[in-house]
């Protein structure tokens, strides 16, 4: 397979480099907030802190962290207390769909944008994608950062785009086959609703598909959809396949992270943000091979950057230096959920890719939902599967007990629905449904 580079230099650069470089940013830009952020300038004097502090790498942690809670309140609107810019130098503002009623902001300088361009280029070459490369671009365009994130970006690397957004997805199947694209960027989730369409209206993916790399990214996703998505659009035998891409508001949308050819898990981009992992209840660091939650420190951001920001995601992080070369860029192994999304079940916690993972092994499921409703006593935890019309499904129900049983400790209601009957997503999915 062939290796190929957006920025040489810091991709291929030794460990002690990128450190190096991280140290000399990290310093910066804690002088940076504490002179130009009324929010951390007010919380570091408050707490006794100061720029002269960072000597190492790992005096990031004599600073508190920031929370989802800290942004609602002080960066709301025009980024509120955290804007380190006059307000007339920020190009634009993105936004996330809190749920809570106050969004996250993400917001931009020229240069800020520039540097996520660059980032989400790199993203591009590390996912396989090179110049004349047709994109369709299915994330949905607005103030969500997928749709508009993947789109700029794919001028610098010489590409085409197409800037479909999401829906008419029929339509969306045909510009693919007419247009040749080569690569389609959107949510797992839109991706596996096509695909599966594509398998259904029985098209030969061989001779009338051209897909060869797909980019999804913005939710928690399993190898089990990667390898229907491969499979049904025929991208491993085009030498191509489903490689994740990772980002967030808060961070600078897409961009953050991408997973290299070898499909390992996604590279996170330490040059741009400084990561740490940690145990979501005690705060300490966990080791590489250990589940966290991430932590992140721009490095590079004028607008609105952020110190210690706790994500939410969980991940494990993958140390071993990769066959890509890019060997001083950690892996993250797949966002296996949101600290918000784990269900508390009975005492046990169950993440939503375990659910996904135990589910989608067997082929014959299509479709599945999960409904735990916590209203009722004893809780309801059912599982609703689709399966073709014709098939018996008694076996299949009886082994997905078991493992459910075995491997996730719950013994759910297994029920099975009409074909075509559970939802299909054209952005991001709401598989389980929790009721409280
Ligand atoms: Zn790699």
């Amino acid at each position: 397979m062939e290796v190929r580079y957006w920025e040489t230099q810091i991709e291929t650069a030794p460990r002690k480099a990128i450190e190096k470089l991280q140290l000399k940013r990290l310093k910066h830009m804690i002088e940076y907030v504490y002179w130009k952020s009324p929010f951390y300038g007010r919380k570091f004097r408050e707490l006794g802190l100061h720029p002269s502090d960072i000597n190492s790498l790992g005096d990031v942690r004599k600073f508190p962290f920031t929370t989802k809670d800290d942004l609602r309140k002080h960066g709301y609107p025009h980024g509120g207390e955290f804007l380190c810019v006059p307000r007339e130098e920020v190009v634009c503002w993105h936004m996330s769909s809190g749920t809570t009623g106050v969004p996250i902001l993400g917001g931009y300088t020229r240069q800020d944008y520039d540097t996520w361009m660059n980032l989400v280029a790199r993203c591009y070459v590390t996912a396989g994608v090179k110049p004349g490369d047709i994109i369709m671009n299915i994330y949905g365009y607005g103030l969500f950062t997928g749709g508009l994130g993947l789109h700029e970006s794919a001028f610098l690397i010489g590409a085409t785009v197409i800037p479909w957004s999401t829906g008419r997805t029929q339509a969306l199947i045909k510009s693919l086959i007419d247009f040749k694209a080569t690569v389609m960027s959107g949510t797992p989730s839109y991706q596996y609703y096509i695909a599966s369409l594509v398998k259904e209206m029985g098209i030969d993916v061989e001779r009338d598909l051209n897909l060869r790399i797909t980019i999804p990214g913005a939710e928690m996703w399993t190898e089990e959809m990667r390898r229907r998505i491969e499979e049904w659009l025929g991208l491993k035998a085009k030498g191509g396949g489903a490689r994740d891409i990772y980002g967030a508001t808060e961070l600078c949308g897409p961009g953050a992270g991408q997973e290299c050819i070898y499909e390992k898990g996604f590279h996170f981009w330490i040059d741009h943000f400084l990561l740490e992992i940690i145990d979501p209840k005690t705060s300490e660091p966990v080791e590489p091979g250990e589940e966290g939650e991430m932590v992140f420190t721009h490095l590079v951001k004028e607008a609105t950057p952020l110190i210690r920001y706790r994500l939410g995601d969980i991940t494990i992080l993958d140390d071993e230096p990769c066959e890509c070369g890019r060997i001083a860029f950690p892996r993250c192994l797949r966002v296996r959920a949101r600290v918000d999304d784990v269900i508390h079940f009975k005492g046990i916690k169950i993440m939503p890719s375990m659910i996904q993972e135990t589910i989608l092994r067997y082929k014959e499921v299509l479709e599945y939902q999960v409904v735990v409703d916590k209203t009722k006593l004893p809780y309801d935890f059912v599982v609703k599967i689709e399966v073709p019309k014709v098939y018996e499904s008694s076996l299949l129900v009886e082994k997905l007990l078991n493992d459910f049983k075995n491997n996730l400790f719950i013994e759910p209601k297994i029920e099975v629905v009409e074909p075509g009957s559970l939802p299909r997503f054209e952005g991001k999915s709401k598989r389980v449904i929790v009721k409280e």
